[in-house]
């Protein structure tokens, strides 16, 4: 079973020279991300992500935009493009795709190859057109250029979207890890030069706007990993988003230094370290990994497991093994690494999840007692720093609950953005562009 949202009002005919900015999801709560860029007789969308439901939302496998808007004008929409790879920016494509097939998918290498294994699931075939930052596609009466931002996926793009209203940017997720693992830093010398060029509308990320400083790096992170495992007695299993590639790296490199072989464990895991591995994401020195079912032939000492399940998803391989539901049994002096965030929400299957494990004799390590996770969305430094370099006359904080989007927003002012020039908006609601002025209509 799926959700969409709730309705929303039916805004006024869109005028000439006006960009019409309407977010379907990801405003007001953590997920689903979509927004619907209009202008003249043109659609682009920019991301269809899913929301998962909580424990309060039995039966409903996950959560989509309300596509109500878009659906006497199909026609009009000449592409999707997608930020990067993450559920909640991309999961909900197969769904939007059902109802219109024709509509062009713009996206990196690492997000159309992780999208392609999605749609293969779903059987569903797409026309899918790759970019890469620097270049500046034509898309109907939209020129589009794309820009490198790091975040905890890699090949995440930002968006440069030109209209006859204006320049607008959408930042996607991100932040500004400075020496991340593969050297890809977001481009602050293109968002200074668009900042010079003027910037009429920016959509921000929000979701660390609360967090004071800057995020650490992810490097930071090596270090701590390899000292638990240097120390553990036994079997470590950790567990990762599956698509946290440089995690898994870090991960990777900390069990070659500890002469231990790693395993793969959850099918997206498998499934998506092998596309990374294939496209050169990821780097498995020769002989460092082992199947699962493998194991057995090596002592306890010698493995590391890396599993799905960091957020007590119930059917993840993790939830299972706290379970004693999967053929991987946790012993006593096993070490499992929580090296994720904790999503709100999910702090009462987490607590299961540690509870489980402990029971059955493992140590548990998290990012509540270890430095064994960073963020991947900019903190409260890094925005004001993007502010100060882009310049934006209007600001439209996305991706957050509504206090993160007021403290995005109190930042954006604090720079000099005029406070009437911040909207704050809601799913559904609309936004025009028009005459160097964001107002919601
Ligand atoms: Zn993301």
């Amino acid at each position: 079973m799926t959700l969409t949202s709730h309705e929303f009002p039916l805004p006024n005919k869109l005028a000439p020279e006006t960009l019409r900015v309407i977010p379907l999801g990801g405003i007001g709560e953590i997920g689903r991300n979509m927004t619907v860029m209009q202008y003249n007789q043109d659609i682009v969308i920019v991301d269809v992500g899913v929301l998962f439901p909580e424990e309060n939302q039995p039966g409903v496998d996950l959560i989509l935009p309300d596509f109500e808007y878009l659906r006497d004008k199909w026609q009009k929409v000449k592409a999707i493009i997608l930020t990067h790879a993450h559920e909640d920016h991309m999961g909900g494509v197969p769904y939007l795709l059902r109802e219109a097939p024709h509509v062009p998918i713009y996206g990196s290498k690492l997000t159309l190859a992780l999208l392609a294994e999605k749609l293969k699931e779903h059987r569903i075939k797409s026309d899918l057109r790759m970019v890469k930052e620097g270049d500046v596609e034509k898309i109907g009466e939209f020129s589009v250029e794309f820009i490198a931002v790091n975040h905890s996926i890699p090949d995440a793009l930002a968006l440069s979207m030109k209209t006859g209203a204006g320049t607008l940017i959408h930042t996607g997720d991100f932040k500004m890890d400075q020496l991340p693992l593969d050297g890809r830093i977001t481009d602050l010398n293109t968002f200074a030069r668009l900042g010079d060029e003027g910037v009429d509308l920016a959509l921000v990320d929000s979701t660390n706007a609360e967090v004071p400083g800057f995020v650490p790096q992810e490097k930071d992170i090596a270090p701590v990993i390899e000292s638990i495992m240097s120390r553990a007695p036994r079997r470590v299993i950790v567990a990762s988003f599956a698509s946290h590639i440089h995690r898994v790296q870090q991960i990777i490199d900390a069990a070659k230094q500890n002469k231990r072989k790693v395993a793969f464990v959850g099918r997206s895991m498998v499934r998506n370290m092998g596309v990374a591995r294939d496209l050169g994401y990821l780097t498995i020195p020769p002989n460092a990994t082992i199947n699962i079912d493998d194991i057995e032939n090596y002592a306890d000492n010698e493995v590391v497991l890396i599993t799905t399940g960091s957020q007590g998803e119930p059917m993840a391989a993790l939830s299972r093994m706290a379970g004693l539901d999967h053929k991987i049994r946790i012993g006593d002096g096993d070490t499992v690494i929580l090296a994720s965030s904790l999503i709100p929400g999910n702090e009462n299957s987490v607590n299961r999840v540690i509870n489980g494990l402990t029971k059955q004799g493992a140590n548990v390590v998290h990012s509540g007692n270890a430095k064994v996770h960073v963020s991947g969305h900019a903190a409260s430094g890094e925005l004001l720093y993007f502010y100060n370099l882009l310049k934006p006359r209007n600001v439209m904080p996305v991706h957050g609950e509504p206090r993160h989007l007021r403290a995005n927003a109190a930042l954006a002012i604090k720079t000099g953005v005029k406070k009437e020039n911040v909207v704050i908006t809601a799913d559904g609601m609309v936004v025009d562009l028009h005459n160097r002025k964001a107002k919601i209509v």
